[in-house]
């Protein structure tokens, strides 16, 4: 990992070259999508692109650092003051609902839309459909849909080997590198100043003007995400203190239960848990974070099957994603689903032991 990080901040051109090297990619992947028989040139182009650079300047980077740090704190604290809260202070039943409407939306948006259907194509939508899913996504505040996208497309192409963004066995295997390697896959990650390409691992999202829509409109989808709660409380308390009590729970402390579920992913998932089915990492199913990752936890099969759009593939598996896409499929909001076969799971047992239902 720490030669994949210097080969490539070596190529890293300054901010002018940056964009003209931008606009000449961005032009060049453009005609050759135009033209019949040109893919595997523009996929070899993609390929041979480096995996990461930074983008703008140092000090913007840095900037940058601050301002997710003080994202990623201050919803913290405030999960940290919910107990006392809750209790000398009271939580209404409105603040629940508010919460819980939120987390489905933002967290199913990030599920269904960035992994599901954005990295890995597990189904096809008409194009509001994919529009909205890039909006409900963008409301979790993880990032830009196309820096999502392409962070986790790099993630399955290198997973726990150099050059996947995070993983936990960056730095050995012994319990002490395991600790650092567990800290740098939850959050360490995100303060890398260098950004993953995105010409090499989503040329598609950047080819798509709606797309790059939403994407650049992340600011804007982060300040709705953090209103709309307190927006709503208002509206249905008729008080000022039912807005403050609804922004409390409804903006920080939800998207600090779903910033520190969705990282779970990438440390604990990677760290732990049962791995029945054959995968080239250490991908892991941890059971307890089921419900509260809607369905995403099932890591294990989903590394073995990347896009597979139902996750939770045995017995008892809770996955509310895969149900929310069963539900779009009947409703003609999804189309082309890939749904695992029976005989593609068995053969990807570690045991001959037949999986499914
Ligand atoms: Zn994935
Ligand atoms: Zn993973």
């Amino acid at each position: 990992m720490t030669t994949d990080a210097s080969t490539a901040r070596t190529p890293a051109p300054a901010n002018a070259t940056l964009d003209a090297a931008r606009a000449k990619a961005g032009t060049a992947a453009a005609a050759a999508s135009a033209r019949a028989g040109s893919a595997a040139r523009a996929a070899r182009t993609a390929a041979s692109k480096p995996l990461a650079y930074v983008p703008g300047t140092v000090t913007q980077a840095r900037i940058e650092q601050v301002l997710l740090a003080l994202f990623i704190a201050i919803p913290f604290f405030a999960v940290v003051a919910a107990v006392p809260v809750a209790w000398g202070w009271g939580l209404g039943w409105h603040d629940v609902v508010i919460a819980f409407v939120m987390y489905a939306i933002s967290g199913h948006g990030i599920t269904v839309g960035f992994h599901r259907y954005f990295t890995h194509g597990s189904f096809k939508a008409p194009r509001p459909v994919r529009v909205a899913l890039a909006v409900a996504g963008s409301l979790a505040i993880e990032g830009p849909v196309i820096r999502w996208v392409s962070d986790h497309r790099r993630h399955h192409a290198f997973s726990d080997k150099e050059g996947d963004p995070h993983s936990p066995w960056r730095y050995g295997t012994d319990a002490k590198s395991l600790t650092k390697g567990l800290w740098h896959a939850h959050i360490g990650w995100l303060f890398d100043i260098e950004q993953t390409n995105q010409e090499r691992f989503a040329p598609d999202l950047l080819a798509d003007r709606d797309i790059m829509r939403v994407s650049n409109s992340f600011r804007s989808l982060t300040a709705v995400s953090l209103l709309l709660p307190p927006l709503v409380g208002f509206l249905w308390s008729g008080t000022w203190e039912g807005a403050l009590t609804a922004f409390f729970w409804g903006s920080l402390v939800r998207v600090s239960l779903l910033h520190h579920t969705t990282w779970s992913i990438n440390s604990i998932c990677h760290a732990m848990g049962e791995r029945p089915f054959k995968s080239r990492d250490r991908a892991g199913n941890v059971w307890w974070l089921a419900v509260i990752s809607m369905g995403e936890s099932w890591h294990n099969l989903h590394h073995a099957e990347p896009t597979a759009a139902r996750h939770g593939v045995m017995r008892g598996q809770l996955d509310s994603t895969a149900r929310i896409i069963w539900v779009m499929e009947k409703l003609h909001l999804a189309t082309e689903v890939r749904w695992p076969t029976r005989e593609r799971l068995d053969a990807k047992l570690v045991t001959a032991k037949p999986a499914t239902e």
